[in-house]
């Protein structure tokens, strides 16, 4: 239980990738801010399974990553509940598929906020108490998509290589604070971001489901499988823990083979 007494914030964790992070690291004893959206009944059946299973505090905050003073408040009141914020993960995420001309502006706009700025927004909110403290673990949810592109993807390819640049510096400005700053790069994950895209994938690339399943979706990944959302959390796990104190600034892909071909 190497995070015990500590407490995190997951942003995006109602589902996928943010709710396997939330469980890893209350399992080593976190306490647990989650956040997103979702049915109220289905938010809290999680929000309280992740206490009874694991014995630790969890939290739930609607914060919506677009707006960035309900991002400031939801780190405030982390600090305020639980005394600190040490270990901050920024995974809120959408994608939206289409050709450029056709791309909608205000879906560019969004993606931009949520998958991009609100990760700005979080930092700058949580880096003050983890140079205080002297600790902290700040970890983003970017994609094989801050390496490569993918046509039709334009703001989120945009925004996961801006990610990437966010990382290594704010990693250069907190390195001699205690404070790693690192992101995960996941291949195709099969959670409801992934299911979502198939049918306007289907559209774009003129394709069956099972095409775009085998012929975009895995054709990409050498190994021929999805990505589980516990894979991508166990490196987040690792990253908190005290052997991993000089990876920082580091862009960590969990892609099975994708961006090394
Ligand atoms: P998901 O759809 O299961 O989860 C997305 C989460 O973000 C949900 O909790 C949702 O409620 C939340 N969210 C969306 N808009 C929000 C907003 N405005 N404010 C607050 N929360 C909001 O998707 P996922 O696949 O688990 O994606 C999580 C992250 O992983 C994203 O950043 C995504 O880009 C990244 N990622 C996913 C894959 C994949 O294949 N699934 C691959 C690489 C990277």
């Amino acid at each position: 239980m190497s995070l015990k007494g500590k407490s995190a914030v997951i942003t995006g964790s109602t589902s996928g990738i943010g709710l396997a992070y939330a469980r890893a690291l209350a399992q080593e004893g976190a306490n647990i801010t989650i956040n997103g959206f979702g049915k109220a009944e289905d938010i809290e059946k999680e929000r309280s399974a992740i206490e009874r299973e694991f014995g630790v505090k969890a939290a739930y905050s609607p914060a919506d990553m677009t707006k960035p003073a309900e991002i400031a408040e939801m780190i405030a009141t982390a600090e305020k509940t639980f005394g600190s914020v040490d270990v901050l993960i920024c995974n809120a995420g959408i994608q939206f598929v289409s050709p450029i001309e056709d791309f909608p502006i205000e879906k560019w706009d969004q993606i931009i906020a949520i998958n991009l700025s609100s990760a700005f927004h979080c930092m700058r909110a949580a880096v003050p108490g983890m140079k205080k403290r002297k600790w902290g673990r700040i970890i983003s949810t970017a994609s094989a998509h801050s390496l490569v592109a993918s046509p039709f993807k334009t703001a989120y390819v945009s925004a996961k290589h801006a990610i990437a640049g966010l990382t290594k510096t704010v990693a250069l400005e907190v390195a001699t604070d205690g404070v790693t700053v690192n992101c995960i790069s996941p291949g195709y994950v099969w959670t409801p971001l992934v299911e979502k895209q198939i049918p306007d994938t289907m559209k774009a690339r003129n394709m069956t489901r099972e095409q775009v399943m085998n012929d975009v979706l895995l054709a990409a990944q050498p190994t021929k499988e999805f990505v589980k959302v516990e894979e991508v959390a166990a490196i987040a796990v690792f990253l908190c823990s005290d052997a991993a104190k000089n990876i920082t600034g580091a862009n960590i892909s969990v892609d099975g083979g994708w961006t090394a071909a």
